[in-house]
């Protein structure tokens, strides 16, 4: 942890969630196994307990402590790849509803997003987003400059309009993880923290059990929700997720008193009130791609990605490019794996970029002038070739195990998300009617000989 010496407060170190107690004793079967406690898990762990099922949410660290709490905490339907909007559509509805589902405060608020643009061009582009929204019936509309600047009185932001959706919203990142999985806990599931599962062991050729580094628990379904992990978890049992990851940097601000309420994006800052008064702050400035083997392994695939992201991201290449060629690959039930090394990925942030994007919007918001900066801190970000989750289970792909299903690679925007992608992967594991077509989140789409690209121009936004 470093000092900041213009405020003398611990400015870094990594976003504490909520505490959720510790199950220290395993069960000795349950009918599923979730891997991993960030929103996927956590909202997958609630679905299936609230149907019924016994399961086990198993997590190396804490509760929520890698990406599910270190984001920028919006909640968005706006900017969506038209596949993931059936889904998102479902999430704000569960969102809407998750304080009273869990009988605790997860921050959710539908605030509204601005999503400013300094050009006509991209003004006319937003006009495509507000029509996509429209079709959902959501009321997003454009604005012109002075209509868009309302809600943020003193805001000089040099725009030519921007993309306005009162439905859009957001909440804590650092309590809705914890919320729901304490919920989940009220319904009889089991929450193990520090317990990294090692692998998956089969009988019959289907899954039977995990093994963890404290036991072994008897199922017949698990869920690998494993954020950034999940490929090299897979990788093991001989099944290929391709994903890589990037790393995106936060700023808290100290509370400012009568800040906006919404949340307000342009192109060099972006900010987001939090239920402790102060803002979440970020810019596109702070993403960082740190080159490791995966990035020749996978670059086929991640091709048409990198190439649109080629001007925004700073592309790195030092000891990370080492440390994971160095990762074992290949394990037993009885090694020691790299999920208990690394309890929690707490990686640095790069706070002079931060530092930057905070100088920015102060100089155009008299809202921020003399208001502290609280704490600083960074998050690696799961990405697929589509920037499309996989939500599925592992058929037609190489290495299928039934009973073996996957919520990851979020690519960025899966806190929205995550209460839907629960309930799709509840659905799945049961056999129920998919609340939504999972054909788009297959698994098997980066190997049947599908087109795999990001929609188009999705990336800038
Ligand atoms: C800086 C930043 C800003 C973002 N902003 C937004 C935003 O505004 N809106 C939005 O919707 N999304 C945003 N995201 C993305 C969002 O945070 C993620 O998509 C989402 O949190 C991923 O959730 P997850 O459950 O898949 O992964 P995680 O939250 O990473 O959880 C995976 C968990 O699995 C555990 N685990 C891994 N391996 C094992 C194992 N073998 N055994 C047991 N446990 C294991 C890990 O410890 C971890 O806790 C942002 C992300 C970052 C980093």
């Amino acid at each position: 942890m470093s000092l900041d010496t213009t405020t003398a407060m611990p400015t870094n170190g990594r976003p504490i969630p909520d505490p959720v107690p510790n199950d220290l004793t395993l069960p000795q079967s349950v009918d599923v196994v979730v891997i991993g406690a960030g929103i996927a898990g956590v909202c997958t762990a609630l679905e299936l307990a609230e149907r019924g099922l016994k399961v086990a949410l198993c997590e190396k660290g804490d509760v929520g402590a890698e990406q599910s709490s270190r984001n920028w905490g919006w909640v968005r339907l706006s900017h969506r790849d038209p596949r993931e909007m059936p889904l998102m559509v479902e999430s704000v509805r569960l969102w809407k509803g998750m304080n009273e589902r869990t009988g605790a405060e997860t921050g959710y608020r539908q605030c509204g997003i601005t999503f400013s643009v300094t050009t006509d061009e991209a003004l006319k582009e937003e006009e495509d987003w507000a029509q996509i929204l429209q079709e959902y019936q959501i009321p997003a509309r454009v604005l012109p400059a002075p209509e868009a600047l309302n809600a943020f009185p003193g805001l000089t932001a040099p725009i030519k309009g921007a993309l306005y959706n009162p439905h859009d919203g957001r909440a804590e990142p650092q309590k809705a993880s914890p919320a729901i999985a304490n919920a989940f806990r009220m319904l009889g599931g089991t929450v193990h923290q520090n317990c990294a599962v090692r692998t998956v062991e089969t009988s019959g050729g289907k899954v039977s059990a995990v093994v963890t580094e404290n036991g072994t628990i008897r199922c017949s379904s698990v869920v690998v929700a494993a954020g950034i992990w999940s490929r090299l978890f897979l990788g093991n049992l001989g099944i290929d997720l391709p994903m890589l990851k990037t790393t995106g940097t936060v700023l808290r601000t100290d509370p400012v008193p009568d800040g906006p309420e919404g949340t307000f994006k342009f192109q060099d800052y972006t900010f987001r009130r939090r239920l402790d008064g102060g803002y979440s702050i970020s810019g596109p400035q702070t993403g960082l791609y740190e080159i490791t083997p995966d990035s020749f392994w996978l670059a086929p695939k991640f091709f048409p990605a990198l190439k649109s992201e080629f001007t925004r991201l700073k592309f790195r290449f030092g000891k990370r490019f080492v440390q994971e060629m160095k990762l074992p690959r290949k394990w037993g039930a009885t090694d020691r794996t790299p999920f208990e090394d690394t309890r929690i990925y707490d990686p640095q942030p790069d706070t002079k970029a931060i530092d930057k994007v905070y100088a920015q919007l102060q100089a155009a918001y008299p809202a921020f002038q003399g208001v502290g900066i609280a704490q600083r801190w960074a998050g690696y970000i799961d990405v697929m070739p589509d920037i499309i989750p996989v939500v599925s289970s592992t058929e037609g792909v190489r290495g299928h195990i039934p009973g073996l299903f996957v919520a990851s690679g979020l690519s960025g925007h899966g806190f929205g998300l995550g209460p839907g992608i629960g309930k799709l992967m509840a659905d799945l594991v049961t056999g129920a009617v998919p609340v939504v077509d999972p054909s788009q989140y297959r698994l098997s789409r980066f190997s049947d000989g599908s087109k795999i690209a990001p929609m188009e121009g999705i990336l800038r936004r």
